[in-house]
């Protein structure tokens, strides 16, 4: 039977709570992935969220599973979007992987014994993922030889496995794109420096680099033709999951300044007895409330013809409301919000991450432009005076 969601959302408030609040700025000091946590993470059942039961998965739907990240994200957003990515590596490993690889791979993921990140941004292609150089050779005995570089990788050196997006011939385009596992004791895979970032300093991020690796046929996940559609589908699921780990981020945000503006004296009374206040707090508490309908409306729409659109509409909407919500929370603490013990400067930070992360504000944009198109074609003209249709 599958877990139940609302156990699954109580662990992870409680691994919230009890893991990440309390730890999160040593785990930013420490620069290093915080495996311990994310192990404890697994053993409550955050790692093989959507992967069937018979892999040891908790085998919910996307719709229910996505929810995790909103507990998750009030903890910290970096730590929430990584498991994200586990677990939706997972997913694929479940429904796409080979017999032999989910024979070996997919019960030490679902576990949380191994993590598994997804390798598809290039120095040359980040939203034009398109323009992509990493390049497999199909040799005469089935195995794949990988040249190439990835930019942007999360869990670098600490994941155990990476889902790795790469194209078969020179020609330009994404027909010949596939998608296949590189384990991270594959000869010739190395990583490079870690990228020195602001903020979520425990989240390692660097190049990758593919010198001659040589990965078995059973290591295939999507086959050539279907790796950047692949790929597609896996980032709406990314996107969903931003959206919800942002939702968390603006509650952590609005408790925080509701928690010291209930105290704070000025002018006689209390700053949260202010109308300006008020209004302010409650601007956030509106887009948070929106946000909530709009991630899990995305979430439910996944896998259905609406799913793209809806997760870009999450997406575009919901971390540009975590940075304002981040903003205007740190605008209430007054000089308070600027004190690193408040951490209104780590959820700015992680809100703007999120905003760029799995594609960006503007590539929604993008993408809800196009549909908008798509509709206009089926609507009646209306009469346009002479000269402004030519
Ligand atoms: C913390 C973090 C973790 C990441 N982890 C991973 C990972 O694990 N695996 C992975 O593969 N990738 C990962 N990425 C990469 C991420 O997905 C890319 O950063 C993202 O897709 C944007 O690409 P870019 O940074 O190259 O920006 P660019 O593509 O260079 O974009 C630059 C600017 O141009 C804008 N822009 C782009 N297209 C348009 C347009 N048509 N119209 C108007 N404006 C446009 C963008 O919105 C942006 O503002 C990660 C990124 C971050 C920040």
């Amino acid at each position: 039977m599958a877990a139940n969601i609302t156990d699954i959302l109580a662990a992870a408030r409680k691994h919230t709570d009890e893991v990440i609040l309390p730890n999160v700025d040593g785990w930013n000091e420490a620069g290093k992935w915080p495996r311990a946590a994310s192990a404890m993470a697994a053993a409550v059942g955050l790692t093989g969220l959507y992967a069937p039961e018979e892999w040891g998965g908790q085998g919910l739907p996307l719709g229910e599973g996505i929810r995790v990240y909103e507990e998750l994200g009030r903890g910290d957003g970096a730590y929430a979007f990584t498991l994200s990515m586990h677990n939706i590596c997972t997913f694929a490993t479940c429904g796409y992987g080979t017999d032999a690889f989910k024979e070996k791979w997919a019960r030490d993921l679902t576990s949380g014994r191994k993590l598994a990140n997804f390798a598809l941004t290039e120095p040359q292609s980040g939203s034009d993922a398109t323009n992509m150089y990493t390049r497999a050779v199909i040799n005469d005995n089935g195995t794949w030889t990988i040249n190439g570089a990835k930019a942007w990788v999360s869990l670098a050196g600490e994941a155990d496995v990476y889902l790795t997006v790469v194209k078969t011939t020179d020609k330009p385009g994404h027909q010949d794109m596939a998608m296949i596992a590189i384990p991270k004791d594959t000869p010739g895979l190395t990583f490079g420096p870690k990228y020195e970032t602001p903020s979520y300093e425990f989240l390692p991020l660097a190049e990758m680099y593919m010198d001659n690796v040589v990965v078995s046929e059973d290591n295939i996940i999507l086959p050539v033709g279907q790796g950047l559609q692949g790929a597609l589908m896996a980032i709406d699921i990314a996107r969903v999951s931003i959206a919800s780990g942002c939702c968390g981020l603006m509650q952590a945000a609005l408790d925080t300044a509701l928690s010291y503006a209930k105290d704070r004296k000025m002018f006689g009374r209390k700053n949260l007895d202010l109308d300006g206040i008020q209004w302010m707090l409650g601007d956030v508490a509106t887009n948070l409330e929106a946000s909530k309908h709009l991630y899990r409306a995305a979430a439910n729409a996944l896998g259905t013809p609406e799913g793209p659109l809806m997760a870009a509409h999450a997406k575009r909407f919901v971390p540009d409301a975590a940075v304002d919500a981040a903003n205007t929370c740190t605008q209430v603490l007054g000089g308070m919000g600027l004190l690193k013990p408040y951490g209104m400067d780590r959820l700015s930070r992680l809100s703007q991450m999120l905003r760029i992360v799995d594609g960006t504000t503007e590539v929604s944009r993008v993408v809800i432009g196009r549909a908008l198109q798509k509709r206009a074609k089926t609507l009646p003209s209306l009469p346009i005076p002479k000269g402004y249709g030519e």
